[in-house]
Formats: C-alpha cells, structure tokens, sequence
C-alpha cells in the first residue's frame, strides 16, 4: 500500500479570541518556521472590496474584483499584507473590518480565491497556518493539526483588551460577547469551509491554561511528529 503523504503544513483552527493567533506566532517563534495568517487575508479582502463599495454578494462585480487585485502576504517584518500595493496590515485590525471578513468569508468565489492563495504559500518547509478551515480543507493532509478553543466569556475579554490596547473605549464586554457569538454562529453554520474540528486534530481548551504551557504541549506534539516523517525543523 503506498505511504500516505503530509503536507508541511502545522494547522491551528479555531474561533476567534481562542488564542490561536498568539499561540500560532509564538509556535511559529519557537519552532523558527514561517506564520500565515490566513485570517488577515479575509480581512484584507473585506476592507478593499468595502472601500471600493463592492457589494459582498456573489456576482460578476466581486469575481471583476477578485480577477483584478494584486494580492501579496509576508513581504517583510513591517509589512503583514497589502492588495494593489496598498498596506492593509493595520487597517485591517479595526474592529468593524471583523463582520465584513465574516461577511465576505461565506462567499464561494472568496473561499476558492484564498484557497488557491493559501495552498500556494506552503511550499517545501514547515510552516505554521492559522486560520477556520486549514485542517479540514486547506490542507487535510496537514502532518500537525491543533483545533484552540476557550469560552465565550474568555474570548470576549481578550478581545476587549486588545480592543481597549487599539485605543478603543467605547465597545463594551457585553456587545463585544454578542459579537463573538454572532461570528461563531456565522463561521460555524456557514455552507461552504465552515469552522469545524478535522477529526485528526488536537483540541486544546486555552480558558485555564498558560501561554508557556500551551506552546510546550505544542512544540513537543509538532516536534514528535516532524521527526518520526523526517521533515527539518
Ligand atoms: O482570524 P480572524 O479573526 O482574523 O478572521 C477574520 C474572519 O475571517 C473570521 O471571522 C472568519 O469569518 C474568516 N476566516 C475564515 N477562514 C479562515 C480564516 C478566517 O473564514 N481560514
């Protein structure tokens, strides 16, 4: 029977507030390989196509859109992501931004866009991808798969902080957590990649647990795993 084959790909799904982007970085960081936020790319997207007053529905002006834009991720330290030689990659953080990548993210011809976008990008050494759908529809084939998770609460209030660290001192606990729980609605429920656990994924529950634990339970997993199929790290 032929060996099955993996994708150098360490997948991080989850919701959003989980931790899963901190936690990816610092793998990333610890593990010295490449991070992908595929997360910024949707955002990236929502805030261009929004500011060029495209309606985020399917139809010919958003594949007219999505035919024409120059799409470029990771060119340095400095610059995250930019479309059409535009910066996106502090923009993309404001808050409203948040509902239109959900918005735009249910969008087939979006996901399909991405999709090439983000299988492109993983090439021939290990990196860390982060994102809803990595693990289940990115790259199944992914030789390391973490699904972070936490409680609504938790989630609500990491947001807020970060919010409050933007500079953001309107946005209450309670609206940010109704918000949290519309997106896991949205991501969960949607037709096309929704936000699902792969079944060969590990879940991680952050709510209780320290930052330094979480990436040495990581590291070692992704660690075991690279060495038993050879691949460097
Ligand atoms: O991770 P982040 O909060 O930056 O993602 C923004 C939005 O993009 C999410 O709410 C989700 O709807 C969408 N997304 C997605 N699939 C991914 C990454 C993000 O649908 N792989």
């Amino acid at each position: 029977m032929p060996q099955k084959t993996f994708a150098k790909v360490i997948a991080i799904d989850g919701p959003s507030g989980s931790g899963k982007s901190t936690i990816a970085k610092e793998l990333a960081r610890a593990l010295n390989v490449l991070y992908i936020d595929t997360g910024a790319m949707f955002r990236a997207l929502a805030y261009i196509a929004n500011s060029e007053k495209i309606e985020l529905t399917e139809g010919a002006a958003l594949n007219n859109f999505l035919s024409s834009i120059k799409l470029e991720y990771g060119i340095s330290d400095s610059i995250l992501i930019r479309i059409n030689n535009l910066d996106l990659s502090d923009k993309i953080r404001e808050h409203h931004v948040s509902k239109l990548a959900s918005i735009i993210s249910q969008l087939p011809s979006v996901r399909k866009y991405l999709l090439d976008f983000q299988r492109s990008l993983a090439l021939d050494k290990v990196c860390v991808m982060e994102g809803r759908d990595i693990g289940t529809v990115v790259f199944p084939d992914s030789f390391s798969k973490f699904f972070i998770t936490a409680s609504v609460d938790i989630r609500a209030e990491r947001r807020l902080k970060q919010l409050r660290e933007n500079g953001d001192d309107k946005i209450t606990l309670n609206q940010i957590a109704e918000d949290v729980r519309k997106r896991d609605e949205t991501d969960m429920n949607r037709a096309f990649a929704p936000l699902k656990k792969a079944e060969d994924a590990m879940l991680l529950d952050t709510s209780a647990l320290a930052m330094k634990d979480i990436i040495n339970i990581l590291s070692s997993e992704v660690k075991f795993r690279a060495a038993h199929l050879g691949f460097n790290l």
